[in-house]
């Protein structure tokens, strides 16, 4: 890493910013049909004082809006007179699927989290992609990328990381996140091309498209508070720690369950995300409730990604299950009775509910909301 010299530096993209200074751009990474600029809003905290320079960046899928209110608060928040180092805060990566509120590139659907570093002279997204890359990402020592699940599902709040790279592991561990699925990820990826090139940048998962979700806003600002903190890159950063963090390995076994008839789904689970083998996860029927199947879960399981919209089709997607062991489950049990797993918001239905855990959730959810919790 280039961090830590002596003097601050001015950050260079490919104007600028002097230490001190925080600056609101937008820069252009194509063009519209009418030949206008199609600009990304990217805000440039440049610190008084040396330090490392810190990547953030959100609805690199258009439809991702969660991390997007994360980045206006960051952007809002720090005080370049305070800061070490940079802080680099692309509030929105895919500015045209953003207008369209749709997760991939309007007309062709391209992704272009599959198409770093990008190439000049390639699709659209590559080139995006390029702009993005060579401008801001390479030029920064490591990085966070905030996601959702895509639209009419929802994800748990969870890290996704190649924790075989030593400089990803450091960043997942000061992130502070209680849960992290381990994988490089597909190629292309951002954080998987800046990793190799060597700016870790870990992915954080959370809630659904299209929404804000504010204790997952909160937890995601915290995130990147205990980073500044663990670099020393912000002296009044207060770092919050969880008492337990799980990397779940890709070796694990996971599995999206798929619907296998049309019809209406009404979810069993509840109401922490983790069931047992031959534990019904959730009824498919028809509107006539004639015939009515029946979902179990194939292995002892942490429901990372949910169905949220409750009309399905044959070979829908109902849940996405990662295998635990008893010791991971309760592990997961502590972390969302502390979290507040109720507060992850839009929960459209619970299902099965034990009374008293719920009480016990609530009551944890009423002690974040009175202390002031993180
Ligand atoms: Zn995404």
């Amino acid at each position: 890493m280039s961090s830590h010299l002596d003097e601050p530096r001015p950050f260079r993209y490919d104007a600028e910013v002097d230490p001190g200074e925080k600056r609101h751009i937008d820069y252009e990474v194509g063009e519209t049909y009418l030949g206008k600029p199609v600009e990304i809003p990217v805000t440039i905290i440049n610190g008084e004082h040396p330090g490392p320079r810190l990547f953030l960046s959100a609805a690199i899928h258009g439809d991702e809006v969660n991390g997007v209110k994360v980045m206006q608060e960051v952007a809002d928040r720090y005080d370049p007179a305070q800061l070490h180092g940079t802080i680099v805060v692309a509030h929105v990566l895919n500015v045209p699927g953003y207008i369209a509120q749709q997760r991939y590139l309007p007309i062709y659907d391209q992704d272009i989290n599959r198409t770093f570093p990008g190439t000049e002279h390639g699709s659209t997204a590559s080139r995006m992609a390029k702009v993005i890359y060579d401008r801001f990402v390479s030029r920064c020592d490591f990085g966070l990328d905030f996601h959702t699940s895509t639209r009419n599902r929802m994800t748990v709040f969870h890290a996704r990381a190649d924790m075989e790279d030593e400089g990803v592991r450091r960043l997942v561990e000061q992130t502070g996140i209680p849960l992290t699925i381990a994988g490089a990820g597909a190629s292309g990826m951002m954080r998987r091309v800046a990793t190799e090139a060597g700016t870790p940048i870990v992915t954080v998962e959370m809630g659904e498209a299209n929404r804000f979700q504010p204790l997952l806003i909160d937890l995601g600002l915290q995130a990147v508070e205990n980073v500044l903190a663990a670099n020393e890159m912000y002296p009044d950063a207060e770092p919050v720690y969880p008492e337990f963090t799980k990397v779940l390995r890709s070796s694990d076994e996971k599995r999206w369950i798929r619907a296998d008839h049309g019809g209406l789904v009404e979810m069993k689970w509840g109401p922490l995300p983790i069931v047992d083998e031959g534990e019904t996860i959730c009824v498919v029927s028809d509107h006539y409730k004639r015939e009515q199947h029946v979902v179990t879960a194939p292995f002892d399981g942490f429901l990372v990604g949910i169905l949220a919209n409750p009309r399905v089709l044959p070979g829908h997607p109902l849940v996405h299950l990662v295998s635990i062991t008893e010791d991971d489950r309760e592990a997961i049990r502590d972390t969302y009775e502390r979290v507040g797993f109720l507060r992850h918001g839009t929960f459209h239905w619970m299902g099965r509910t034990d009374p008293d855990r719920l009480a016990r959730l609530l009551a944890a959810d009423d002690r974040r909301g009175t202390d002031g919790g993180d």
